[in-house]
């Protein structure tokens, strides 16, 4: 039994009123698969293994999720879509053969190991940790630019990678992600919130910044919300 997953899971419980003795633990499931269920007046959980770096406001919405069942009551949404955004960011890009090697910055005309280090020593002085960087698999056209944390890794659009795209709009989504390694997350009344009012402010400090969306909005063809 995992004692720090089952305090959490048994306080859900508690405040959902059920009254079974808790037993939870990490299973390494192939896939991301959560259960619960009711033995002999126990309640076991069992979580995938691959939430267990997940904060903790994770796992109790993801309590909540489970036990609502197992109560009989809807789940209440705000739980469901914290929960929800975590898994997406675990699963965006852990398409199969995705994973293993795919960590190389070299691109056709930009390097971003390179960007990175000038982002980081223009704006950061050089105190950021560098994460796996490389370019999306895909020419995506909607997202330019994406951090995720639980693989510590930065990927920008294939879309991005070409002779005509100015180097400060390279710079700039380099920039924006690197802010959120930086700035993390925080959360707020259980939802997740990570472009705050200070990532903002810091974002438009960027010199090139109104440049940079305005390729970008010309990139994607729509005013859509392109970095993530
Ligand atoms: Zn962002």
């Amino acid at each position: 039994m995992d004692i720090k997953l089952n305090q959490t899971i048994s306080t859900v419980s508690k405040n959902l009123g059920l009254r079974y003795k808790t037993v939870s633990d990490y299973y390494p499931y192939k896939s991301i698969k959560n259960t619960a269920r009711v033995k002999n007046g126990v309640l076991y959980v069992k979580v995938s293994d691959k939430l267990k770096d997940a904060p903790n406001e994770i796992i109790e919405a993801l309590g909540y999720v489970l036990l609502s069942k197992i109560k009989g009551n809807r789940v209440p949404p705000r739980y469901k879509r914290t929960y929800n955004d975590y898994i997406h960011s675990i699963i965006i890009s852990e398409s199969p053969g995705e994973t293993k090697g795919f960590h190389d910055p070299h691109g056709n005309y930009f390097n971003l190991e390179e960007i990175f280090n000038s982002v980081n020593t223009k704006f950061f002085t050089n105190d950021l940790p560098k994460p796996f960087l490389r370019w999306s698999k895909k020419r995506a056209y909607r997202i330019f630019g994406r951090y995720d944390r639980s693989k510590n890794e930065i990927v920008v659009s294939k879309l991005l990678d070409e002779n005509k795209t100015p180097i400060y709009v390279v710079e700039y989504i380099m920039y924006h992600e690197m802010l959120h390694i930086k700035h993390g997350f925080s959360y707020k009344k259980g939802r997740r919130r990570i472009h705050t009012s200070a990532f903002k402010k810091e974002e438009e400090k960027f010199p090139y910044y109104k440049e940079s969306i305005e390729y970008l909005k010309k990139a994607s063809g729509k005013e859509r919300r392109f970095l993530s």
